[in-house]
């Protein structure tokens, strides 16, 4: 199955994204939030309304995460060309919810930053709450679906700082979507591409992962409860590098589908103040 959510009559909603006829509609409402169903997905009510194109829909993030977890380095020659040693568990990291961005919407450049550079990734929704699973247990059932993530990041902050909340934690630094599916494994390999300006920089596949998801996830909630609805952002392949205003930005998950996001430097008068 695969959803999204809109803007509809002035509401945040989601949608049943379905193919017709060579191309995706919306066709069905789903009346409670996907992450409410407890991972049961096939057991949502929907309600059908007009169908809407799907390339014609007011997206939205497609889900409300209470926090983003990220992997840093999961791919081998991504912490090569950055000069890193490949890490023996996985690095994470936070987004804050703030920085979640539609798809179709504008990053933008901190006026704090030099350098921002895309890192296309795959993400992963989850359905159910998640806290030190036992050893038995199949993590995947704890998993929603997939979509595609632009892990933005001021790379230069990113050096200066240590920490990365400023770095990968900006407004606008999130674009993820534009829609979430159960329909792929990212177990068998999943390819990632990243595109800026139509030209291909980054070529991945999961099947590269230094740390499996299942891996991931049991890592992250070794410490901490993943709750419905919160996104984890997998790791990017090599190939990062700058955008600048005016620069489009796709990142495309093989089954997913393609993220696409303009650039643009943040304007005069909303300067965030360095220190
Ligand atoms: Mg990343």
């Amino acid at each position: 199955m695969k959803y999204c959510r809109f803007q509809r009559h002035g509401q945040a909603q989601y949608g049943l994204v379905e193919p017709f006829a060579g191309h995706d509609l919306i066709t069905r409402l789903l009346v409670t939030p996907p992450e409410e169903a407890g991972g049961d997905v096939e057991s949502l009510r929907t309600r059908r309304i007009d169908q809407i194109a799907f390339g014609d829909a007011q997206l939205l993030p497609p889900m409300q995460p209470s926090k983003i977890v990220c992997v840093g380095r999961n791919y081998r020659e991504h912490a090569a060309e950055l000069g890193h040693e490949v890490p023996q568990q996985p690095l994470l990291f936070f987004k804050p919810p703030s920085a979640l961005l539609s798809p179709g919407g504008t990053v933008l450049r901190p006026k704090i930053s030099q350098r921002v550079d895309y890192e296309g990734e795959l993400g992963v929704v989850m359905g159910k709450t998640c806290y030190q699973p036992a050893a038995e247990e199949d993590v995947r059932t704890y998993i929603l679906g997939y979509t595609c993530v632009n892990d933005v990041t001021a790379r230069d902050l990113q050096n200066k700082d240590g920490q990365w909340a400023r770095a990968k934690g900006f407004d606008t630094s999130c674009p993820v979507g534009p829609l979430v599916t159960d329909e792929i494994d990212p177990w068998t390999g999943i390819g990632v591409e990243t595109r800026v300006n139509g030209t291909v920089r980054q070529q991945g596949n999961t099947h590269d992962f230094i740390f499996a998801l299942d891996v991931i996830i049991r890592h992250i909630a070794q410490v901490m409860t993943l709750f419905p609805g919160d996104l984890i952002a997998t790791g990017t392949p090599a190939g990062v590098g700058p955008v600048v205003a005016g620069d489009v930005v796709e990142v495309s998950v093989e089954g997913v589908g393609t993220l696409r996001n303009v650039i643009a430097d943040q304007g005069a008068g909303t300067s965030i103040v360095d220190s």
